[in-house]
């Protein structure tokens, strides 16, 4: 069942629309996130949904029940910060138990929920440190327990890795996925990083100006994205100016003359398209596959090893466009060197115009 049902959802500044005309559900224990670049309306609809920001039309439902009548206090999400708003002058577990207090809650059982959550993030013993004495990814834990404890029917994320520094980030984002998993609460996941939604996702709302342009597993969003927002935003792609030779099955030549056999996305009736080639989907010392596989030669202009991974810049024909082709882990690429002329396939699958 869904926990959150949204319909029409629209929230107008003067004449600027900054989320217009949403339609979308999330589902029970999900970890659902809203990717899109900055000022693209996010945190305006989790204002909204947190009940700080009125929408201009539209109407929104936790567990079946209309939120337009409830004031944010009384709405069962919670809100974590881009900057976790942490109390400073309270220690740890004076910050989970503050909202707890303010409802009303009990001392004992206060105390019992509060080390339960403690023990959930892992801080067990933690309890009386000071907020300035912890570690960035001990702060952000320290955030999500304050939320979780109220134990919400939604968690509301903001941004909130934003400030870690890239390590702590990745190890972060780890953290969050298993967290979610263990305790079953339903995560709205806002980020402006694809690799954040992608690894940590069931769903993945590709939100731009205002809009969702596709709302899908992170496998589909990256195998076959819906439209060029999605196609150029998520992940790395190659991307070539092509006009229309044929329909049907559809054939597109480049400036420079090359022709390739290729899959039109969207019902786009103009001659002049972009193609969109993943750097993996390019095969090198191509030879067979039969007639569903473009052919064409490289030239290696660069390779970029970064330990893990190899890629090579190649231009492709006679021409200066450069594409980006990812290597696999393949010991007989490792002689690969700059100049080399080499011949590459790309299934006509992978060549997907929009
Ligand atoms: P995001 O979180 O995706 O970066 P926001 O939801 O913060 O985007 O903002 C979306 C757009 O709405 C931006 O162009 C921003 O300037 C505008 N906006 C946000 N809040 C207000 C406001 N209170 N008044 C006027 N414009 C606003
Ligand atoms: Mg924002």
């Amino acid at each position: 069942a869904p926990v959150l049902e949204i319909q029409n959802l629209r929230k107008e500044f003067d004449a600027f629309t900054a989320v217009d005309t949403l339609n979308f559900q999330v589902e029970e224990g999900s970890f659902f996130s809203i990717l899109g670049p900055s000022g693209c309306g996010k945190t305006t609809l989790l204002r909204m949904i947190a009940g700080f920001q009125e929408p201009t039309s539209g109407t929104l439902c936790i567990r079946g029940r209309d939120m337009s009548e409830v004031p944010p206090n009384r709405r069962p999400v919670n809100l974590v910060f881009q900057n976790l708003a942490l109390f400073p002058m309270m220690n740890v577990q004076e910050n989970i138990a503050f909202g707890l207090k303010r409802q009303g809650v009990g001392k004992d059982e206060i105390r019992k929920r509060v080390d339960a959550m403690l023990e959930r993030v892992d801080l067990t013993g933690y309890g009386k440190k000071n907020i300035s004495q912890l570690s960035g990814g001990q702060k952000q834990r320290v955030a999500i327990a304050r939320s979780l404890v109220l134990e919400p029917s939604l968690l509301l994320l903001d941004e909130p890795l934003g400030a870690l520094d890239l390590k702590l980030r990745e190890q972060m984002k780890i953290e969050l996925k298993k967290l979610q998993a263990e305790v079953g609460t339903t995560f709205m996941y806002i980020t402006h990083d694809q690799s954040e939604a992608l690894v940590m996702s069931d769903r993945v709302a590709v939100m731009n100006r205002g809009r969702f342009e596709q709302i899908d597993s992170p496998r589909n969003l990256y195998a076959n994205p819906a439209t060029r927002f999605v196609a150029g935003f998520v992940g790395e792609t190659n991307i070539l100016p092509v006009s229309v030779v044929s329909r049907s099955p559809l054939k597109v030549v480049t400036s420079f003359g090359l022709e390739l056999q290729a899959t039109q996305v969207n019902d786009s009736s103009s001659d002049e398209l972009d193609l969109f080639i993943r750097p993996e989907a390019i095969i090198l010392q191509h030879d067979g596959g039969g007639d569903d596989f473009n052919r064409f030669s490289l030239t290696v202009r660069n390779i970029l090893f970064d330990g893990s991974n190899t890629k090579i810049l190649a231009t492709i024909g006679a021409s200066d466009y450069e594409l980006t082709v990812a290597l696999p882990q393949n010991e007989q690429f490792a002689h690969i060197g700059k100049g080399d002329v080499i011949d590459a396939g790309v299934h006509l699958s992978s060549c997907r115009c929009y």
